[in-house]
């Protein structure tokens, strides 16, 4: 290439690069606090009822949605629909006051609420336990990576396993072990339970810690014999618990003495070399259930792409919250959830109307999905991942808003 070639070429590059800039100044531009304040301010009031699945809260926040994004001009993207069925079960377990336990030296009960909580995923319309063998099985966690196994040698088909919060680096502080102080995905109350159940067992019980869980007791106490949604997986192989639920640390403690050991094993159990004991007791207990069924809605709108619309890049943002429940101390019983996540539903639409008014159109397909069900354990996004309108294989990227920035500018990001 000539001299002459190269200036010409370096010259074109920075022209590019400058419109790129400009480009993207136009959109950055466009944001406006007014619009994103109005969004809120509709999708966190009282009338939209705490924006809680399955009730007349979904039905007004998915239709202020479908509203929004008619009116910025986006098309529907699913189909001719805004809508993705998201087929769901609400699962009602009432658990009898107590549970039974039953040792070499005597029986004795722990009440239900004041000692444990316990509930189901199943939708059976009676749950048992009858005389389920205890097993303590560590941390319940099986990770290769960590060179991790509390469940190897040990049987735990048809028994109750009882296991600590969080994972081992958490209790040690040493970033030797797992990740120290910070939790893996290991340390989650929904894979111990998940573990659980591919390990054949009938139950699990977390052991409850403030510091470990990170909330208090109290927490896992407000969610006693009340509804959870589930995706509804009739027909499908999905493994689940009979029983599973949380203990506080002193009837855990209980249970130990009662088997003749004591609360040092909750603490041997973040050592490696560490091995997990069958308690020699036995659980019964009971919950009736109720399932009903329902369908709940992910929205979600689309820009095609100029040149690549095959490829799509999502923006997600869940639209749920947890509705109308216990009243606070002034008898306010709406949950009106405006940073969790109004502000995130109104970022997406936000956004969604700025990438509207791009005079340079976006080049891939721009999909803005508003997804149900988060709190109750991401089920809207666990529905479209196994269920995606857009090929997975063709999804680039996805970008969720989860509580925006609710204290000030944030000057440093740009
Ligand atoms: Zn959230």
């Amino acid at each position: 290439m000539g001299l002459l070639q190269k200036m010409l070429k370096q010259r074109r590059d920075s022209l590019e690069v400058f419109q790129q800039q400009s480009r993207t100044d136009e959109g950055l531009t466009d944001f406006n606090a007014e619009t994103l304040r109005n969004h809120i301010a509709v999708l966190a009031s009282d009338s939209l009822l705490g924006r809680m699945p399955f009730t007349e809260g979904e039905t007004r926040t998915i239709r202020y949605l479908e509203q929004e994004f008619t009116s910025l001009g986006l098309e529907p993207g699913n189909g001719t629909s805004y809508l993705q069925d998201v087929p769901m079960v609400n699962i009602l377990a009432t658990a009898s006051p107590s549970m039974k336990v039953l040792g070499s030296r005597g029986s004795f009960n722990l009440k239900a609420y004041d000692d444990y909580v316990i509930w189901t995923d199943k939708t059976d319309s009676i749950i048992t336990l009858q005389d389920a063998e205890l097993v303590f099985a560590g941390f319940g966690v099986v990770a290769p990576e960590y060179q991790w196994n509390d469940y190897e040698g040990l049987d735990v088909k048809g028994k109750v396993v009882m296991v600590m919060v969080n994972d081992p680096g958490f209790w040690v502080g040493d970033t030797s072990l797992f990740k120290g102080a910070e939790m893996t995905y290991y340390g989650r109350w929904t894979y111990k339970f998940e573990e659980a159940a591919r390990q054949g067992a009938k139950g699990c019980l977390i052991v409850h810690n403030t510091a470990a869980a990170s909330y208090p007791f109290i927490v896992q106490q407000n969610g006693f014999n009340s509804p959870r949604l589930q995706l509804d997986n009739r027909g499908k192989d999905v493994k689940n618990c009979d029983v599973i639920g949380w203990i506080n640390e002193q009837s855990a403690n209980r249970l130990l003495l009662a088997a003749g050991m004591d609360s040092t094993m909750l603490t041997r159990a973040n050592k490696r070399g560490f091995k997990a004991a069958p308690l020699n007791l036995a659980l019964s207990t009971s919950m009736n259930v109720k399932a009903t069924y329902n369908l709940s809605h992910n929205v979600l709108a689309k820009i095609t792409g100029t040149k690549r619309p095959e490829e799509v890049i999502i923006y997600s943002a869940h639209w749920d919250h947890f509705g109308v429940a216990k009243p606070d101390e002034t008898g306010d019983s709406i949950y009106n959830g405006a940073l969790d996540n109004a502000t995130g539903t109104a970022g997406l639409l936000e956004l969604a109307r700025v990438f509207k008014n791009l005079k340079v159109k976006p080049e891939r397909t721009i999909i803005f999905l508003s997804v149900t069900a988060e709190e109750q354990g991401l089920w809207g996004s666990a529905y479209y991942s196994q269920n995606p309108v857009f090929p997975l294989t063709k999804t680039i990227a996805n970008i969720n808003m989860d509580g925006l920035n609710p204290y000030d500018s944030t000057k440093a990001a740009f």
